[in-house]
């Protein structure tokens, strides 16, 4: 699987096989060939009438935000301000962070995504809830916040670090250290919190380059702070602090200059695109901007899809590949393909996440994980990959549809969710 190639099947089996303690991907290929080839009659299988797919992974989201998602978006700073950091403010709360786990946890695998990077809130019993219903491959790290942010979510520089320490000492390599932009989080707290993580060998998330406003605010702040008065862009605050990596993502970086894109390949950083997020505003988003992800592999630079939730609207990866496909041939980008949206969500996100030797696709080998979703129209042409994904995504009369488009979901063998049946 890659950006211009995608294997459909029509008639498919996909073989499990517990092997060394483990299900693993023991074979893919047409029906009649691999039950041939087990010796086995095919009338005896058990078949699916939707589509298989490889679960999906999110590269950037906030589990913390899910109640705001659908909040009005004028603007990111106002939106941050109105709803989302008292959203946030309410995780401190154990059982309120248990109970919203709980739900959030279960859902998400209700949309087929079983892997992923994600923010949770500045509160250590927000980030335990988290690791506690978040199947492992999701790496999830606090947001951190020492200053330009409401009283209410301000950690003090040393509260952050030691939040960053408990994570990584308690749940290891599944936390991610998260400043959660160079405006809230003060460089010192971010050189100290990025030595952790090459320590550790952590991933590191942060956002960038967003919007234009956003942009200035953070020069304007960093221009008054010792170290950093001569800064010229925003990716180099995070280059001062140690942030840039193999083991870093950076959300949106979409309005980026060319000195910006040079460090970020220099450092091998990885991109999570958000095109729902970043949307027009009369499409849920917070209006602000397409990411040009041509002038991005133009240079090497690694990326994957994500749906910023809360920013994104919608939980499900169906609707953000929707969302970059529909956005980037408006503008005449018609190297935006479905398949190649299918591969940033799954194979891509596991690749930058460190996942790729046993997730993101069906190559043999890997672990047994699938999603089954609906199937296309009976009468729709689905003769390649690009043709079905269409298909399917072309039937949602609304976005909110996308959520229930998967009728399973299964991790390791095992079925995390189940889709109950309709009654009738
Ligand atoms: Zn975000």
């Amino acid at each position: 699987m890659s950006d211009t190639d995608c294997q459909l099947y029509q008639d498919a089996l996909l073989v499990g096989r517990f092997h060394g303690g483990e299900w693993l991907v023991d074979a893919i290929g047409p029906a009649k060939d691999i039950a041939t080839s087990y010796g086995w009659n095919l009338k005896e299988i058990p078949s699916c009438e939707g589509t298989l797919l490889p679960p999906f992974y999110d590269t950037h989201f906030h589990w913390v935000q899910d109640d705001v998602r659908q909040m009005p978006k004028a603007s990111l700073l106002e939106w941050l301000e109105r709803y989302t950091f008292p959203e946030e403010a309410r995780f401190e709360d154990p059982a309120y962070a248990e109970n919203k786990a709980k739900a959030f946890w279960s859902r998400i695998l209700g949309t087929g995504t079983a892997g992923g990077l994600c923010y949770s809130s500045i509160h250590d019993t927000a980030l335990d809830a988290a690791m506690k219903y978040a199947p492992p491959c999701f790496r999830i790290g606090g947001a951190m916040m020492t200053m330009n942010c409401p009283d209410f979510l301000r950690q003090r520089k040393r509260e952050a670090i030691a939040a960053a320490r408990y994570g990584v000492e308690t749940y290891g390599d599944r936390y991610c250290v998260s400043p959660r932009f160079a405006p809230t989080t003060h460089p010192e707290v971010m050189k100290e919190t990025a030595k952790l993580a090459n320590k550790n060998g952590l991933f590191q998330q942060t956002h960038l380059d967003e919007t234009r406003a956003e942009i200035e605010w953070v020069l304007g702040i960093y221009s008054d702070i010792a170290g950093f008065e001569d800064v010229e862009t925003y990716t180099e605050i995070y280059e001062r602090c140690g942030v840039l990596g193999p083991r870093t993502v950076m959300g949106h970086a979409i309005h980026l200059e060319e000195t910006e894109l040079e460090l970020l390949a220099r450092s091998d950083t990885a991109i999570a695109s958000c095109p729902s997020s970043n949307a027009p505003v009369d499409d849920d988003g917070l209006g602000s901007g397409l990411f040009n992800f041509e002038q991005v592999e133009e240079r090497g630079i690694r990326w994957a899809l994500a749906s910023d939730i809360g920013g994104g609207p919608y939980l499900s990866m169906f609707d953000v590949m929707s969302s970059f496909v529909s956005q980037n041939r408006d503008e005449g980008v018609f190297a935006a393909t479905y398949c190649k949206a299918l591969y940033r969500s799954t194979l891509a996100g596991a690749q930058i996440l460190g996942h790729a030797d046993h997730k993101g696709n069906f190559a043999t080998g890997k672990s047994f994980d699938f999603i089954e979703c609906i199937a296309p129209p009976s009468d729709a042409k689905c003769g390649t990959a690009e043709e079905l994904l269409l298909a399917t995504i072309g039937q949602a009369q609304n976005r909110s549809e996308f959520d229930n488009f998967v009728l399973r979901t299964i991790i390791d063998g095992q079925s995390v969710f189940e889709k109950e049946p309709l009654i009738s």
